[in-house]
């Protein structure tokens, strides 16, 4: 039945934010104009007429019961366990107005997707993950494939309209507080040569115009004052976009302001009248939605020029085309790279320091320009050229990607034009060529696009007729600020609902005392705006709202007692704005913790509560916080205990898979709406986290778990649930985001591991993004790569920061392409290729078995080494052999097999094996591989000896030792990493020195059984350690926990069972393993 003021049903996602399909077929259009209102753009957000606003923005769905609520998706399908809930209200003195009774309605919204589970992306009838040519399956992950069928156009690159403007500034000015990386996206003084140059040296001519002298200055400092000397950017008749002060240095965190103050607004180059993308005036937006930064502001139009006059003659004839050689003439360099490693010899194999991610095999003025490691990262640093030669090397292809993280220094484009190929739609980067100095080919389709004249001149250079040098092309990692094209509504303001489980379950853990105490403490910090919003929703066996309205003396309470069929009271005050309702807020979150110390309600209406929360925030979109203490029990939603009291994990059918399609369907309606849902569990009993998760994988949230977490019984988890809510609710939140990830043709992706939905073949929406979420991808060679030396990959994600500006981040990586299979080893990246081979195991183990799963990456290991043993080597050798790349393969995937997610005989609990999956698919590489593979360091002799200096704190830097309890001396204390957990485990004889001026205790026996802290004591060995292990807390987005063991407690179990190499009760040794290994490669 039709929804009163809503598009039909069937539009489903394809009517949220028009993910347009990009076609490939049309034309160049040269006369925008022609199409001036359909400029879609290829990301999705495309301007449209504004008349179809009222189809898009959902506000306009009524929400007052009496006006035409509905059902949302799914519900009914799903069989309520439970028929308690028609409407019990507490004896609970309610504030305000008690129990509406709603109105019924019948209807309800047809399915808008398709309610098929695609079929597992791996096939699972062989037990290998890469079983040769398969053809790209669909990931589970995935759902509705819908093509879009909106019209596409073209975002014309002929506008010359505002010359771009650039600014490096620091992420942190999006709200986040976040300690910034390290990493900088330097812009090497001198300027680099021109990305055409890319050949080796001696195998094609240099370039001829080697850079101007004067080319790029300095990186400058993030918020300091426009450069000195040299023309001002801000030229005097220029409006200017930031506030009157604007090129004063700035504290980090007045974030609104700092983000105008970085950029600067440069000359126009001529040809103005011509500028105005017509397709996106938007005349009736509302003066909150205006576009800051609002392209050719009109002071500007009336410039001559600062640039040197006219065009400067541009003196480089043909600079080549594929200038970029792939050839190894390299491979000298990496003498050690070609050395096949006997495993059963050599033992010592692990580095000391961390692993670094191989570097590609280009020339380094191309690799200086490549994309971090950190950033996009790919398992085979030597693309094989066919699928036969990858099906040869027995290595998965895919990239591992970490798109949102934060960052200390990012250039950030403000420019009316963003210039992309016409045919494919990439965005200019450091990889594509400059046929002359109006043209550039693309890197990814090869189409010769004509350079626009606005990119003719370069903002940091001042200098016109260098698009070569312009930021987008010297950057591999760059953020736009995208113009109004890039949009399909008005920006939407941050909006924050909390969902907060009060039963008696819930109160009795004493969660809500610290959750309500962290927000209050950083309700300043909630990344935003003038227009933020927040609202809560507490559930037990029914659900109350807050009215939060103006006026009020105090929050009034609101509860609907009907689950069954759930309403919302008093849209309106909801959901207020933070800044303007503060105190009721404040106010709100001190009391809460003790309305309900009385209560006896033990059910839980967490469904309903989710379907209340959807129903609030589809107006806008913005992000759910779940708190969650048990199994839901009455509603929709609710469940049952799954979980065989001790079930042995290598049972055949320990339930991975979810139990009710509740959660995902209402993820797939929220990420529909442009809303996501992180999910904290803090629960001593099972959940059903495999039933519960869904709500978070599907709209791209984040999912926490606190095991047996109490106030009292557990103060640690109270202080990890502290840290890590600070991070969560502080960190930089992108809303309305979707990203896409390209590559050259030839290459094609097909299965995506994540939290997000996917909305058309390869756009990925994430109602919100964050910067601690990873991705991976994997890829295969659909057509040969010949003639191709190298290949690109390029993401682009667009969301709406928590200022409201819509911003496109993308990152570009080029490797080279090789033809035989020495080569493909020589740049396997292992790490890469273990997380991306944990993840496919994450969904084997789900479509097919956990057997199944571990029996597929033991046959990863044996199938590369038995074909580098046979294709490879040319002289058969006794022993293992390995190609020195991949060294550490087995020793990962050993490590991956005794990882909680896939390891079997102990008493794993079944929420925890499931929270432990779900990080292997939304985790960094970085900390999957701490989460698999742990560092173990001696810490009772530190010394400054190579210690980082950061700050003034000198950080030691301790040797990292193989995870053997050979390693290990009675005499010493040694730190193991595991990512979320740390051990110092403090042997027997350790020195006296160690235990008196570190731990502060007089002897080893008086080490006590918990201990979780090191106390600060005035010894340098104190300082040495606390800051070694803050050094390594500091780097991460969660909070490890710190346990100080001795040989008598009880945690040493768990302390051995990360010591990968040796024998566990269940598992074989690292040694027993490479016999293994060694029997199946030589059979
Ligand atoms: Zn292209």
């Amino acid at each position: 039945m039709a929804q009163p003021g809503r598009p039909p049903a069937a539009s489903g996602h394809s009517s949220q934010n028009g993910a347009g399909e990009e076609r490939y077929s049309n034309g160049p259009v040269e006369n925008s104009l022609m199409y001036s209102s359909q400029m879609l753009d290829g990301q999705g957000f495309s301007s449209v007429v504004p008349g179809l606003y009222s189809h898009q923005i959902p506000t306009k769905v009524p929400l007052h019961p009496s006006s035409g609520q509905y059902n949302f998706g799914g519900s009914q399908n799903v069989s309520p366990l439970s028929n308690q809930g028609s409407g019990q209200t507490l004896n609970r003195p309610p504030v305000g107005p008690i129990s509406m009774a709603p109105l019924q309605h019948a209807s309800s919204v047809p399915q808008m997707l398709p309610p098929s589970q695609n079929s597992a992306a791996i096939p699972s009838s062989s037990n290998s993950f890469i079983s040769g040519a398969h053809p790209p399956a669909l990931s589970n992950w995935q759902y509705g494939q819908t093509p879009m069928n909106q019209p596409t156009g073209y975002q014309t690159n002929h506008f010359a309209d505002v010359a771009g403007t650039v600014s490096t500034q620091p992420l942190s000015s999006s709200g986040s507080t976040n300690p910034a990386t390290s990493y900088q996206y330097a812009v090497s003084p001198g300027g680099p040569p021109l990305q055409n140059s890319y050949m080796k040296p001696g195998s094609i001519p240099p370039p001829v115009n080697r850079p101007l002298a004067s080319a790029f200055p300095p990186v400058r400092p993030p918020l300091g004052p426009p450069p000195a000397g040299g023309p001002p950017l801000v030229r005097p008749s220029a409006t200017p976009i930031g506030p009157p002060n604007s090129s004063l240095p700035q504290p980090l965190l007045n974030s609104a302001t700092n983000q105008e103050a970085t950029k600067y607004q440069s000359p126009a180059p001529q040809n103005l009248k011509m500028g105005r993308n017509v397709g996106y005036s938007y005349p009736t937006l509302p003066p909150g939605y205006q576009n800051a930064s609002s392209p050719g502001a009109p002071g500007m139009q009336s410039s001559p020029l600062q640039y040197p006059a006219g065009p400067q003659p541009f003196p480089q004839p043909s600079l080549g085309t594929n200038h970029i050689t792939g050839s190894m003439g390299g491979l000298s360099l990496q003498p050690e790279g070609l050395r096949s490693i006997n495993l059963l010899q050599e033992r010592n194999i692990l580095p000391t320091t961390s692993l670094q991610a191989p570097v590609p095999n280009l020339h380094e003025e191309i690799q200086k320009l490549n994309c971090n490691p950190e950033l996009f990262r790919c398992t085979l640093t030597n693309i094989p050229q066919t699928q036969a030669l990858l099906n040869k090397a027995k290595l998965p292809l895919g990239l591992l990607l970490h798109p949102f993280k934060d960052l200390s220094q990012l250039p950030v484009v403000t420019s009316s034009t963003i210039v992309r190929c016409r045919s494919c739609r990439t965005y200019i980067n450091p990889f594509v060529s400059f046929l002359d100095q109006r043209r550039w080919k693309c890197n990814l389709c090869y189409r010769v696009n004509d350079v626009p004249e606005e990119f003719m001149y370069n903002p940091v250079t001042r200098v016109y007729g260098e698009p070569h040098k312009r930021p987008e092309v010297q950057n591999a990692t760059i953020e736009f600020m995208a113009p109004s094209e890039y949009m399909l509504r008005p920006p939407q303001p941050p909006v924050y609902l909390f969902v907060f489980d009060v039963s008696h379950n819930a109160i009795e853990t004493g969660y809500l005392n610290t959750v309500c105490k962290t927000l209050l403490d950083n309700l300043d910090l909630l990344p935003g705006n003038t227009r933020t919003k927040i609202g809560f929703i507490t559930f037990d066996s029914t659900i109350h709202f807050y009215s939060l309205q103006e006026g009020l003396s105090q929050p009034q309470m609101l509860i609907v007692s009907d689950i069954e069929d759930v309403f919302i009271p008093m849209p309106e005050n909801l959901l207020v704005n933070l800044n303007e309702n503060k105190e009721l807020i404040q106010d709100l979150l001190r009391t809460l913790p003790q309305m309900f110390t009385k209560s006896l309600e033990t059910q839980s209406a967490l469904g309903p509560a989710l379907q209340a929360a959807f129903k609030l925030m589809s107006p806008t979109g913005g992000r759910i916080s779940v708190f969650q203490t048990q199994l839901p029990s009455v509603g929709v939603g609710s469940l049952k205990s799954r979980e065989e009291p001790n079930q042995k994990a290598s049972a055949k059918d320990i339930h991975l898979t979810p139990s009710t399609d509740f959660y995902k369907k209402l993820a797939l309606d929220c990420s529909g709406q442009q809303v996501a849902v992180d999910l904290f569990l803090l629960s001593g009993q099972y959940s059903d986290l495999a039933s519960l998760g869904c709500i978070s994988r599907y709209s791209a949230g984040s999912v926490y778990y606190y095991q047996s977490y109490h106030h009292q019984h557990n103060p640690v988890q109270v202080e990890k649930l502290q840290k890590e809510l600070k991070r969560y609710l502080t960190r930089k939140i992108g809303f309305e985001a979707v990203m896409r990830i390209r590559c050259t043709k030839g290459l094609s992706i097909h299965t995506f591991h994540g939290n997000f939905f996917v909305r058309s073949t390869d756009l990925l929406s994430l109602p919100n993004v964050n910067p601690d979420a990873g991705y991976a991808v994997q890829m295969s060679v659909e057509e040969s790569l010949t003639d191709m030396p190298v290949v690109s990959f390029q993401s682009a994600l667009l969301y709406t920061s928590s200022k409201g500006e819509r911003r496109i981040r993308v990152h570009t990586m080029c490797l080279p392409v090789v033809t035989t299979l020495s080569d493909v080893y020589l740049g396997a990246d292992v790490q890469a290729i273990t997380g991306l081979l944990a993840n496919m195991a994450v969904d084997r183990s789900v479509s097919a078995s956990l057997s199944d799963a571990r029996d597929a990456l033991v046959n990863a290991v044996i199938d590369s080494l038995s074909a580098y043993r046979s294709s490879v080597l040319s002289i058969q050798q006794p022993g293992l052999m390995a190609p020195y790349s991949l060294r550490l393969f087995p020793l990962h995937v050993l490590a991956l097999l005794k990882q909680k997610a896939f390891q079997t005989g102990t008493n794993i609990r079944l929420d925890e094996r499931i929270f432990t999956m779900c990080q292997v698919k939304n985790q960094p590489l970085i900390y999957l591989m701490l989460m698999t593979h742990p560092n173990l360091y001696r810490v009772d002799n530190l010394t400054d000896e190579g210690a980082l200096n950061i700050n003034d704190k000198t950080i030691p830097q301790p040797r990292i030792l193989q995870l053997s309890v050979e390693k290990l001396s009675r005499d010493g204390a040694y730190l193991m990493d595991a990512g979320s957990v740390m051990f110092i485990w403090v042997g027997k004889n350790c020195g006296q020195n160690f235990i008196s001026q570190v731990l502060g205790v007089p002897s080893h026996a008086s080490i006590p059984q918990n201990m979780t802290h090191l106390p600060e004591l005035e010894t340098a060995e104190s300082t040495r350690t606390i800051a070694f292990i803050s050094w390594l807390r500091e780097q991460r987005p969660f909070f490890p926990i710190l346990y100080i063991i001795r040989d008598e407690s009880p945690l040493k179990s768990s302390f051995l069972q990360n010591m990968i190499e040796d024998r566990t009760e269940s598992a074989l040794s690292y040694y027993e393993f490479l016999l293994h290994i060694q029997q199946q490669v030589n059979k």
